[in-house]
């Protein structure tokens, strides 16, 4: 039987790289990224299916009814959540699967899914978090102050989290996070059943 891909969860303040970072991590053959369904409005750049499945509220709704989100939450004024079937088939696939969202959501997931990881990810300092999300140019300013608050509050969820990696560069934090994926994979935990293969090949 194939192993089961691991299940890493990358949240972290608003602003802090997690769609950048993640896009990266994504394009590795070996992860697949769930793509979440929010009430948010699209940004100019984002495409339905792609960033996001964008619903209205009522759809959403139904959503949660007919038990599709392995978990949702709300952040800042909308719904997020993750849709369940993708998650289940990538990972019996041996896919790594990444979700990248938000806190509240992230301990629905560990409660179903005690094997998840958890990556906590950060920026370097608040004043690059503030000139990142101004730098990005999609929310206005009561949204990113909004966002900003939040942020610090989310700031306090840091030590439940397994990894914290600082998204100083790009391309450093991919690295970093792939290096935890692959440590993980190798918990013994996740290897448990060698003993009675073993066995039975004497
Ligand atoms: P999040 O998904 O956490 O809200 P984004 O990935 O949208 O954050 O990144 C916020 C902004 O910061 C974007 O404009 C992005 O290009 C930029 N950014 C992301 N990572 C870095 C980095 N390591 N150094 C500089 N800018 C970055
Ligand atoms: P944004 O509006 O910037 O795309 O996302 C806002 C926040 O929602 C981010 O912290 C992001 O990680 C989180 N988020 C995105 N998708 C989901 C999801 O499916 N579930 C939860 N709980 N949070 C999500």
């Amino acid at each position: 039987m194939k192993e089961k891909g691991i299940l890493l969860i990358i949240s972290g303040p608003s602003g802090s790289g997690k769609g950048t970072v993640v896009g990266e991590l994504s394009k590795d053959v070996n992860y697949a990224l769930s793509i979440s369904a929010t009430t948010r409005k699209p940004r100019p750049n984002e495409e339905n299916g792609i960033h996001y499945f964008f619903k209205e509220k009522e759809e959403f709704k139904s959503m949660i009814e007919n038990n599709q989100l392995l978990e949702y939450a709300c952040f800042c004024d909308n719904y997020y959540g993750t849709p369940r079937d993708y998650v289940e088939g990538k990972l019996n696939e041996g896919l790594n699967v990444i979700l990248e969202i938000e806190v509240q959501g992230t301990f629905q997931v560990k409660e179903k899914y005690p094997e998840a990881v958890l990556v906590f990810l950060v920026p370097p300092n608040i004043k690059e978090l503030k000139s990142r999300l101004v730098g990005r140019g999609t929310e206005d300013v009561e949204t990113i102050n909004k966002r900003i608050k939040r942020a610090l509050e989310e700031m306090e969820f840091l030590p439940k989290y397994d990894y914290v990696v600082i998204n100083d560069e790009v391309d450093f934090a991919v690295t970093k996070i792939m290096a935890v994926v692959e440590a993980e994979k190798m918990k013994s935990f996740r290897h448990l059943s060698l003993m009675e293969t073993f066995k039975g090949e004497i």
